[in-house]
Parts: structure tokens; C-alpha cells; sequence
């Protein structure tokens, strides 16, 4: 799985729309942005308002100082105007003497009158108003004509003639300038009501426009922090839902670019982030399902249901590397790996040709898993069981080329256990394939043959072999197990040297039970422990036995590499070495070499102190262990056995007659007693004679004995001449 999203795919999907183009990238200016509309708004929202007022103001204030100004002097004028008559009046009446006041009153009125009304003509802007003014104008000059004429007659002390005057001019004049005057107030206060109703309208309007203005700026500002809150939002939630994805495992849907500079820096943390987390789950999965040695799935991947289909039969070879174990003790761990890499690249070479070429079905690939060590499993569909066999001859042929580690050619030998869905065809799982094959791989090595395929009497032989097991510790304390004893002759005096004590197994049901069948399993269990004591214990009665008649035989009795792994073994040996009396040189232990190798130097250890109890040791089926020469120097033994395989037809095969030969140097080398096993024919015995081995054993020495056959044998000896 992998991120399909990178920092470029990320930026290059645009916005799209217009309003999206104009929003900026960033979230700090988009904040920014929205606050400082809103800001703006109001600031606007307000200006209008107080411009608004201020128009406002402006009509209240010229109407308080202009328009009410104006109608005051013209009332002012018509108070004048009317006491302009009673002033006269009084005038005309006093005394001489008190008239100069009187004149003084009369000429500060009249002046007064001038002014407004000369004020009066710079302030009406009204053509109705200039109109009323100067018809004003013209009757105050009436009146001052008249006024004048009065004064005249009031100074000439003609009070009738000045009476006159002011009856004919004064009091019309008076009477028309009042008039006119009057005419003024009225049009004035028209004027000043039309002002103040004009004003009342302004306010209203006013009222109205800012509480639309505040409307529309809380729409605006509705709109601007709605339309704020969800550019901020909603690529947050973009955000969120990106990480719950992730979190849910899905790693191929990248975040969605937003637009926000800030949400997608954060995205692409996230996609980043995303793309380790993938790599890292590879690496996990790839440690979980993968074995790092050869590259190759392991039993896990196997073994998971996702790795197969359900619908298609499957067939499992499983394949074992030959010999890995003491190939790793004798040529090293790298050689070891080398091998195993080979076979896992050569099986999976195989494999994938085999599925390319059409020979199995490619729509289910083939999968090739590293168990453990050496053992492998293919797991594939194929047709029919000739199409597996075929496919595993093309294995062998991968095989065939020998493996050049370090200066070491070796063959990589394999044993394979076949198991398919069967004859139905029906799925079966493959844990169950995978046990099939294991039950005929072991079939297989059983057999010594290359391969098997998984036969339900195999699984019973196997769970035979289980309960066998159960029965074992049973045998060692109901005496089913029996001591049979095979002689071993010198060929140099043909005479009896010793014998090999063998276990056999009298089961009550099964009757006899080799121990080529049950002693893997006794020394895979811990059992042997047993058995290998109960053998001693018998050897050691039998050497008592012995002794007074041929005190010069040995018996060997032999050990398997889990009783010397045991700390006690020795001191068990030597107490029962002790316990029956017998020269510790009479026992002979034989120990296999390839179970020496598995853990050399705390062997080397255990060889020590049991040869210093005295008692005499074998290495048993000596050439199939790949022990070194440096390593068998270090053990102190006594005897070499040399594995019935080199023995076997020995006298027709020049090859194996050369291999036979420096193996018994070797053992001369180095001080040791060389024994044939296996020795079944004359010619055989006149091999290994001509080739200075010591001592044979064999069924034409002697099959194993017991009871009454091994006393005869025993009393036809011949007596040692002393
Ligand atoms: P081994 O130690 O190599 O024992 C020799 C085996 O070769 C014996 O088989 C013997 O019967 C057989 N044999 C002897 N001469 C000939 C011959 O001329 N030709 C052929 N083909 N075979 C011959 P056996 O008794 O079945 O034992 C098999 C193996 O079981 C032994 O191989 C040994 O590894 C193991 N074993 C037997 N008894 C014991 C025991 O008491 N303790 C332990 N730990 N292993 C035992
Ligand atoms: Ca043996
Ligand atoms: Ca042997």
C-alpha cells in the first residue's frame, strides 16, 4: 500500500471558482480578511449615519439661526410698526418742553425699523417675500413722508393741521407698512412650519436610512462571517475527515486540496506523514510475512487466508533440504544460508516458469514460503497429480548443479511430502495441505525415497507412531523391552571380540517394534533417557554374566546425543559401573557421529568425563556426519564404526574401496580400533580385510541374538587360553 499523494499532487488541483480564487490562500488573511470587512462595514455603516446627522444638524441649526432669526425681526418690525403710531400720538401731545425725549424715543423706532428692514432685504430669499419687502419699503418712505409732515405741523404748534397729517398719511402708511409686515410674518412662519416638517421628514428619513445601513451591514456581516467560518471550517473538516481515513488505514485517499495555505501545509504533513506510516506498516508486514534471510514469504503469509484463493483446489509440496544441520556444523552457518537461499531461488525460478508457461494456474500465482532451516513449501494450483510430479522432476533438475560454497562443492539433496485437495477437488485449507505434506515428507524420508504423496494410512502409521510414545515408558517398567546382542569379530584373529547390545520393543498389541521406528521419537521426547538406562543396567548384567568364562568380550551399548547432553549421564554410568563390578573397559558406548556434531564442544566435554571413568568409546555410523578431521582428534575415543552404506557392495565398487580405505588410515591415524558394519557377504569381509580393518560385524558374523540363541552362541565360544 502507498501513498498516491505527494506535496506536488497536492498543489496541483486548483480551486476552481471564482469566489475561491479571490479568497486568499492563506487562513491568517482570510481571518484577517473577514474581520477587516466587517471593521470596514461598520465604519462605513457609521460615516453615512453621522454624515447623515450632520445634514440633519445642519437644516436644524440654519432654521434656528436663519429661518426663526428672520421671523423674529420681522415680528420685531410689526411691535415697531405698531408703536411707531402711539409714539407719534404721544408726541403730538406733550408739552413743548418734554418733547426732545419724546423725539428721541420716536427717532430710535424709526431707526430700528430702517434696520430691520434694510436687514431683512439681504436675507429674503424668497421672490413672493422681496416682493411683500418692497411694497414694506415703499410704505415706510409713505411713512416717513408723512411723519416728516407731522413733525412739521408739531413744530409749527399747529396741533389740529399736525392731527390732520397724521390721520390722512401717518396712520395709512402705518397701517400699510403693518400690513405688509404682518403679510411677512405670515409667509415667515409658512416658511418656518414648511422647514420644520421638512426637517421631521429628514430625521425620519434618517431614522429609517441607518437602521436599513445597520441591516444591511448585519446581512453583510451575517453573510462575511458565515461565509469565514466555513473557508475556515470546512477545510478543518476536510482536514479531520482526511485523518479519520487514515486512521481507518486507508492511506490511497490523499486530503483534498482546500485552497488554505495553512490547512494544506497541514495536509501535506499529513500525506507525508501518511507515506511514512505506509512504509513503515510495509516494513512491518514485510518482518511479519517475510523471511529476511531468503527474501521468500513465510509460514505466517502462508498460512493467512488472503495469500489463497478459496475456490480453487491447491496442491503443497513441501520440500527439505538433505543434511542442513551438520552442512551448517562442519562447513559453517554461511554455507548453510547460501544453500538455503539457493534452493528457496531456484524452487521459486521454477515456479514462476511453470506458471508463466501455463503448466499451473497463473490466475492463482504460485507462492514458495521458507518454513524453517531447510524446509520450504509451494503452494500453487495444478491440474492433476502428473502435473505436481512433473513440476517436482523440474525442481530436482534445478537442483542437479552442484553448489560451490568456500572452496566446497555440495549437492543440494531435497526429500519432498506432496499433498493436494484430493480426487474431489474440494478446497481444502492450507494448514491442513501444509500437515498433509508434512505427514508425507516424513513417509518419504522414512521410505528413503525422493518423494511421497499424503495417504491417510501414512497419518495413521504417524498417529500410531504418537501413541507408541505413550506406551514406551509403559514398556521400560513392564519388561516388554528386550536386549538382543550381535557379535563383532576381529579379522585379524577371526575370534569374538565383543558385541553390540540392540533394544527391541515386544509390544503387547502391535508385537515387535523396531527401534529404527521408535528410538527418533524416544530421543525427540526425552524418553531415551529411559531406555538407554534400562539397556545399560542389562549390558552390565550380561558382562557380570560373562565374565568368569570370557572376561575378554566387551558389549557396546549405544547412547544417544540427549543422554549426553544429560549433566547426571556420567555420574549415572559410573555408579552403575560400580554397582555390578565390572572393569569400566568392558563397556563401550557408542555414540553417532552426526549427534556429536550438534553441539561439539560441550560433546568433546561429555566424551572427557566419561572416558575417564575408563570405559571405552565408539563413534558410531562414522562418514554420514561430516565430522572434520581437526574435530576428531579432539575426541577421546577408542573405536571407529564405519556406516554399513561404505560397506555395503564395497567389493564391486573400486570408488567406494579407495573412500573405505582412507577412512580406516584415518582411523589407524589416529590411534583408534576400525570396525566394518554391516559385513553381510565373503567378498565384503575380504575388502575390508585386504584393507587392514580390525574388527566386523554383520550377519555373516552374526545376526542380533537373544535368549536361548545367544547362550549357545555364547557357549560355543572358544575358551581363551590363558
Ligand atoms: P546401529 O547402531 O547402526 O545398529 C546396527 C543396526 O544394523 C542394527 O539394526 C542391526 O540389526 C543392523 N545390522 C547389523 N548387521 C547388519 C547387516 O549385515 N546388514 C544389515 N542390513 N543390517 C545389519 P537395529 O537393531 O534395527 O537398530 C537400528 C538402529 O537403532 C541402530 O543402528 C541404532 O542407531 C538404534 N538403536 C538400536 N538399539 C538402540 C539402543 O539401545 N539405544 C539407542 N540409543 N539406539 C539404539
Ligand atoms: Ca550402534
Ligand atoms: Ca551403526
Amino acid at each position: 500500500m502507498k501513498a498516491a499523494m505527494t506535496a506536488d499532487t497536492l498543489n496541483s488541483r486548483g480551486p476552481d471558482s471564482l469566489w475561491s480564487r479571490l479568497w486568499p490562500r492563506r487562513l491568517g488573511w482570510r481571518l484577517a480578511l473577514g474581520f477587516g470587512s466587517l471593521v470596514a462595514l461598520m465604519l462605513v455603516a457609521l460615516a453615512l449615519a453621522s454624515w447623515q446627522i450632520r445634514s440633519v444638524t445642519d437644516l436644524t441649526q440654519r432654521f434656528a439661526t436663519q429661518d426663526m432669526q428672520r421671523l423674529l425681526r420681522v415680528q420685531a418690525l410689526s411691535l415697531y410698526i405698531e408703536g411707531a403710531g402711539t409714539a407719534l400720538l404721544r408726541l403730538m401731545n406733550a408739552p413743548r418742553e418734554s418733547r426732545v425725549p419724546q423725539y428721541t424715543e420716536v427717532d430710535e423706532r424709526n431707526r430700528r425699523m430702517d434696520g430691520i428692514v434694510s436687514a431683512l432685504v439681504d436675507q429674503l430669499e424668497d421672490p413672493q417675500q422681496e416682493q411683500t419687502l418692497q411694497r414694506l419699503v415703499a410704505a415706510r418712505a409713505a411713512y416717513f413722508k408723512a411723519f416728516v409732515a407731522t413733525v412739521d405741523e408739531i413744530e409749527g404748534n399747529d396741533p389740529q393741521a399736525a392731527m390732520s397729517v397724521y390721520g390722512d398719511q401717518v396712520q395709512p402708511a402705518l397701517q400699510h407698512m403693518l400690513q405688509e409686515s404682518n403679510a411677512l410674518i405670515n409667509r415667515e412662519r409658512e416658511r418656518v412650519e414648511h422647514q420644520a416638517m421638512q426637517a421631521n421628514t429628514r430625521l425620519e428619513q434618517l431614522a429609517l436610512w441607518v437602521a436599513l445601513a445597520s441591516l444591511m451591514v448585519v446581512i453583510l456581516a451575517g453573510v462575511l462571517a458565515l461565509r469565514t467560518t466555513r473557508s475556515v471550517a470546512g477545510p478543518l473538516a476536510h482536514l479531520e475527515a482526511a485523518a479519520r481515513r487514515i486512521a481507518a488505514g486507508d492511506y490511497a485517499s490523499p486530503p483534498q486540496v482546500t485552497g488554505v495555505q495553512e490547512v494544506d501545509r497541514v495536509s501535506e504533513a499529513l500525506a507525508t506523514m501518511t507515506q511514512a506510516i505506509a512504509a513503515r506498516e510495509a516494513e512491518i508486514e514485510k518482518l511479519a510475512f517475510f523471511d529476511p534471510l531468503t527474501q521468500l514469504p513465510n509460514r505466517t503469509f502462508l498460512l493467512r487466508p488472503a495469500t489463497h484463493r478459496q475456490d480453487t483446489p491447491g496442491s503443497l509440496m513441501l520440500l527439505d533440504l538433505a543434511r542442513l544441520k551438520t552442512i551448517n556444523e562442519t562447513l559453517g552457518f554461511t554455507t548453510g544460508d547460501t544453500l538455503i537461499k539457493a534452493v528457496g531461488q531456484r524452487t521459486q525460478a521454477v515456479l514462476m516458469q511453470a506458471a508463466s508457461s501455463g503448466l499451473i494456474d497463473g490466475v492463482q500465482p504460485p507462492v514458495v514460503a521458507h518454513l524453517s532451516g531447510g524446509r520450504f513449501a509451494a503452494c500453487f494450483s495444478a491440474p492433476d497429480r502428473s502435473t505436481v510430479e512433473a513440476l517436482r522432476l523440474q525442481i530436482e533438475d534445478a537442483m542437479a548443479q552442484p553448489l560451490v560454497c568456500s572452496g566446497h562443492s555440495v549437492d543440494l539433496s531435497l526429500a519432498y511430502g506432496l499433498a493436494d485437495s484430493g480426487a474431489a477437488g474440494a478446497h481444502i485449507d492450507v494448514s491442513t495441505l501444509l500437515r498433509n505434506a508434512e505427514v508425507a515428507l516424513y513417509a518419504a524420508k522414512k521410505a528413503a525415497l525422493g518423494f511421497a504423496w499424503y495417504s491417510e494410512a501414512q497419518e495413521a502409521a504417524r498417529l500410531s507412531h504418537l501413541s507408541l510414545l505413550s506406551d514406551l515408558r509403559a514398556a521400560v517398567t513392564s519388561s516388554q523391552l528386550q536386549m538382543w546382542v550381535q557379535p563383532k569379530f576381529s579379522l585379524h584373529t577371526g575370534r569374538a571380540v565383543g558385541a553390540e547390545a540392540l533394544v527391541r520393543w515386544q509390544h503387547p498389541q502391535r508385537g515387535f517394534v523396531s527401534p529404527a521406528e521408535f528410538v527418533p521419537f524416544a530421543e525427540q521426547t526425552g524418553y531415551i533417557g529411559l531406555v538407554t538406562h534400562w539397556m545399560l543396567t542389562q549390558a552390565l548384567r550380561l558382562l557380570v554374566a560373562w565374565a568368569p568364562t570370557h572376561p575378554e568380550l566387551s558389549l557396546s551399548v549405544n547412547v544417544s546425543t540427549h543422554d549426553l547432553q544429560d549433566p547426571d549421564f556420567c555420574s549415572r554410568v559410573q555408579a552403575l559401573i560400580e554397582q555390578h563390578g565390572v572393569p569400566a573397559h568392558r563397556l563401550h558406548l557408542e555414540l553417532v557421529e552426526s549427534g556429536l556434531m550438534q553441539d561439539p564442544q560441550s560433546s568433546v566435554a561429555a566424551l572427557h568425563a566419561l572416558r575417564a571413568l575408563g570405559v571405552h568409546l565408539s563413534i558410531d555410523d562414522f562418514g554420514t556426519g561430516y565430522s572434520s578431521l581437526a574435530y576428531l582428534q579432539q575426541l577421546p575415543v577408542n573405536e571407529l564404526k564405519i556406516d554399513r552404506s561404505f560397506v555395503d557392495g564395497v567389493d564391486g565398487l573400486p570408488g567406494s574401496q579407495r573412500l573405505l580405505k582412507t577412512m580406516i588410515e584415518m582411523g589407524h591415524g589416529m590411534g583408534l580400533s576400525v570396525t566394518a558394519e554391516g559385513v553381510e557377504t565373503e567378498a565384503e569381509k575380504a575388502v575390508i580385510t585386504a584393507l587392514g580393518c580390525d574388527v566386523m560385524q554383520g550377519y555373516l558374523g552374526s545376526r542380533p541374538l537373544h535368549g536361548a540363541a545367544l547362550q549357545a552362541w555364547f557357549d560355543a565360544l572358544p575358551t581363551t587360553a590363558v
